[in-house]
């Protein structure tokens, strides 16, 4: 998780909200259950947004998006050794690798 506020007041401290405490009877802290990821910048009080769950969705949308097999080939036009799928297209640079198969 990478908490930043969402209007970038620089402030570091947040707010869980929507988070159930349980506590005992002398209201001593035992765990809480996240009812709904939300948080608030302590600074300004504006909503906090979780970078951090950004990559992860992003990676997730990939690996559902990769083809079955892919081919190593060196890039022609960045030279890098990439690994290119059914589109043929260079990732690191996006130039259509039509040689592929030669
Ligand atoms: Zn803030
Ligand atoms: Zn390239």
């Amino acid at each position: 998780m990478l908490l930043v506020c969402s209007s970038r007041c620089g402030g570091s401290l947040f707010r869980a909200l929507f988070a159930e405490v349980d506590v005992d009877a002398g209201g001593a802290y035992l765990d809480h259950q996240v009812l709904q990821a939300n948080y608030m910048c302590l600074g300004c009080g504006s909503p906090a947004l979780d970078l951090g769950a950004v990559p992860v969705e992003i990676q997730a949308e990939r690996e559902a998006d990769l083809p079955e097999t892919l081919v190593e080939i060196l890039c022609p036009v960045c030279e890098s050794l990439v690994e290119v799928g059914a589109n043929r297209e260079c990732p690191d640079c996006g130039a259509y690798l039509a040689e592929v198969d030669a």
